[in-house]
């Protein structure tokens, strides 16, 4: 019998290749490679799945440590994130798409003042708000990204009308928000981004630098809380979505990971759909989110075994802090991080959500 995996590949290396070599010569490599082609060419039978449909959902990797929440606040964190999964599971066991569900994942998030996103957006270090957003879709490879929005009230909703509605990826700051304004995007004056705890948070980290330049520590709180989801749905699409107000005290301008195809959010329905978080500057070197699915691809690597690859190997020989949330076309999940602790959730179909925020829970 051929495993999932191999099928998959010859799936994507059969629909790759008929366009451009004919299938002629590929089916003739197909019987020498022993490949039963009524049963997994011809028919092409979905992959054996873990979970027929699910999501996982983030709000941020870093230092979070037990001494550093109250029970109150763990309480809160626990049913946001499940409000999240439970907003992304509805639309997944309805036969919505996984593009849907999580944008309806990350808008919760986004509208939550104790997230890094919309509402709860970190400070720039010239007392702003920046947000950056991206959502992709695994069966197309379309994706659509905003940079450094100021007044969109949830900048996933822009991310997907630039991919729905542009010609284009990747737009930015008034350019992108006069194209939203033509859809209804939801605009909001700056000071609904306001709140107590990231404004008092910007003033700390302005006195310990001493200076208004972009943070050289990621590690003390200021990339808290940056939102995403990553899921599957019922026909076998993939899709990722992440949204941020990047990082505190960052210059204005500063563009994080979380808007750059393949460092922040990715999805191939080939491998896998990520969303990620954590010091951006590493994970746009790295490429992180590609650079995992790729693993998938070009090693036989499963995901949990990608995604400890970059996250615990890479990026920790390079002193880079964060996490991903990823999930495959067969429904398996990773949850990884190299920080104390990321607030973090999966729900799979048939299964009750599942919230964690430490690392070794
Ligand atoms: N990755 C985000 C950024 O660098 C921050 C975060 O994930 O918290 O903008």
């Amino acid at each position: 019998m051929v495993n999932s995996k191999f099928t998959r590949r010859v799936r994507t290396a059969f629909a790759a290749s008929a366009g451009r070599v004919g299938a002629v010569p590929l089916l003739v490599f197909l019987v020498i490679a022993g490949c039963d082609l009524g049963d997994e060419v011809e028919g092409m039978p979905a992959p054996e799945r873990t979970a027929e449909f699910g999501l996982v959902v983030h709000g941020g990797a870093g230092t979070i440590t037990r001494e550093s929440l109250t029970p109150e606040l763990e309480e809160q964190y626990h049913s946001a994130l499940e409000e999240a999964l439970r907003a992304g599971h509805d639309i997944l066991e309805q036969g919505g798409s996984a593009l849907d569900a999580v944008s309806a994942a990350v808008v919760v998030l986004e509208d939550e003042p104790l997230f890094n996103a919309g509402r709860g957006a970190v400070f720039t270090a010239e007392g702003t708000n920046e947000l950056d957003a991206a959502i992709m879709d695994g069966r197309t490879l379309d994706a659509g990204a905003v940079g450094g929005v100021k007044r969109i009230r949830n900048p996933i909703e822009l991310a997907r009308l630039v991919m729905d509605e542009s010609p284009h990826v990747f737009m930015v700051g008034e350019g992108a928000e006069t194209f939203g304004r033509q859809f209804d995007v939801v605009e909001v004056d700056e000071d609904y981004f306001y709140t107590e705890a990231r404004w008092e948070a910007l003033q700390r980290a302005l006195e310990n630098d001493g200076t208004s330049s972009a943070p050289s520590s990621a590690d003390d709180g200021r990339m808290l809380g940056t939102v995403g989801a990553a899921a599957l749905d019922r026909d076998g699409n993939l899709a990722a979505a992440t949204s941020t107000g990047g990082m505190t005290a960052k210059r204005f301008g500063r563009v994080g990971d979380v808007p750059v195809i393949g460092a922040g959010t990715y999805a191939n329905n080939a491998s896998c759909a990520l969303s990620a978080t954590g010091h951006g500057e590493y994970f746009i070197r790295n490429v992180v989110s590609y650079d995992i699915c790729a693993r998938m691809l070009y090693t036989g690597a499963t995901l949990e075994e990608a995604a400890d690859a970059v996250i615990h190997g890479v990026l920790v020989e390079q002193g880079g802090t964060g996490g991903v949330v990823a999930i495959d076309a067969s429904g398996n999940i990773a949850l990884t991080m190299n920080t104390p602790g990321m607030y973090r959730g999966h729900m799979l179909a048939g299964q009750d959500p599942v919230t964690r925020i430490y690392q070794e829970e």
